[in-house]
C-alpha cells in the first residue's frame, strides 16, 4: 500500500522536478532501513546535522508551524523535537511523511532543498498529525480520511498560495486556488495508495467541500506568513478567552 511511490521509475530531471513540486508529501513512507545512511558516514551526519538545524528553525520562527505547535500541545498533543521528528533519507522524490503508527514525522534530508522547503513540509505534516491527534482517523483502509487530511494539508499549508498568487496576478482565477488543492490532494493520494486517479479523484471530490471549508487550527485560509502570524493571535486569544471561563 505504501510502496506505490517507491515503486515507480524514477523519470529524467525535469520530470523529477515536476513530480517533487506536487507529491510534497507521503503518509505512511515505507522507511528505509531504520534510517541507515545510504553514503558515507560523513556525508549522511551533515546531512542530518543541515536538516535538524533547518527544522529547529521552523520550530522556532515559522508562524504556521508555532500556531500548530500551540494547536497540538492545547488538544493534548504536545509536539517533541526529538521524539516526533526523525530526518532521513528516502527513496524517490519525496519530500516528508507522517508515520501514524509512530506519531513521527519524517522530513527526507536528501530532498529538503532549503529552509523554505522544510517549513514547508513541517507545515503540510503537522497539519497530518494535528487531524491524527484531534480525530480517530482511519488513514488505512477509509481513503476519504486520506483524502481530507490532504485537502486540509494542501489548502492550509501554503502549499498552494504561491502559485495562487502568480495565477491571480497573471490570470486573475479564483478557482485556481481550489484546483490546485484539489490537484495537489489527489496526487498525494496516488503517492502513497495504489488505487486508479478515478478513484483518488472520487474520494477527494466526495469530502472537498466539507473538508476545504475546515481551516483549523488556523480559522482561515493562511495565504502568507502574515497571515498566519494573524491566525496565531487569534488562536492565542481564543485559546485564553476559554481557558478563563
Ligand atoms: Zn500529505
Amino acid at each position: 500500500m505504501a510502496g506505490a511511490a517507491e515503486e515507480r521509475e524514477p523519470g529524467p530531471a525535469v520530470g523529477e522536478q515536476l513530480q517533487e513540486q506536487h507529491v510534497a508529501c507521503q503518509v505512511f513512507p515505507e522507511r528505509l532501513a531504520e534510517g541507515k545512511p545510504l553514503r558515507g558516514f560523513i556525508s549522511s551526519l551533515s546531512k542530518d546535522q543541515k536538516c535538524q538545524l533547518m527544522l529547529q528553525k521552523t520550530l522556532e520562527t515559522n508562524p504556521y508551524v508555532r500556531l500548530l505547535l500551540d494547536a497540538m500541545k492545547h488538544s493534548g498533543c504536545a509536539v517533541n523535537k526529538e521524539r516526533h521528528f526523525s530526518c532521513e533519507d528516502c527513496s524517490g522524490n519525496v519530500s516528508g511523511g507522517f508515520d501514524s503508527s509512530s506519531s513521527q514525522i519524517v522530513l527526507c534530508q536528501n530532498n529538503i532543498r532549503n529552509q523554505a522547503h522544510m517549513n514547508r513540509v513541517v507545515t503540510h505534516e503537522l497539519i497530518h498529525a494535528f487531524d491524527h491527534c484531534r480525530a480517530h482517523v482511519d488513514w488505512f483502509t477509509n481513503v476519504r480520511h486520506l483524502a481530507c487530511s490532504e485537502i486540509r494539508a494542501a489548502n492550509l499549508s501554503g502549499d498552494c498560495s504561491l502559485i495562487n498568487e502568480i495565477f491571480r496576478l497573471h490570470f486573475g482565477l479564483k478557482q485556481h486556488h481550489q484546483t490546485c488543492v484539489r490537484d495537489r490532494a489527489i496526487l498525494s493520494i496516488l503517492a502513497v495508495r495504489n488505487i486508479s486517479r478515478e478513484v483518488a479523484q472520487k474520494a477527494v471530490d466526495e469530502v472537498f467541500e466539507s473538508c476545504f471549508n475546515d481551516h483549523e487550527p488556523f480559522g482561515r485560509i493562511p495565504h502568507s506568513k502574515t497571515d498566519a502570524r494573524y491566525a496565531h493571535r487569534d488562536f492565542q486569544n481564543r485559546d485564553r478567552y476559554y481557558s478563563n471561563i
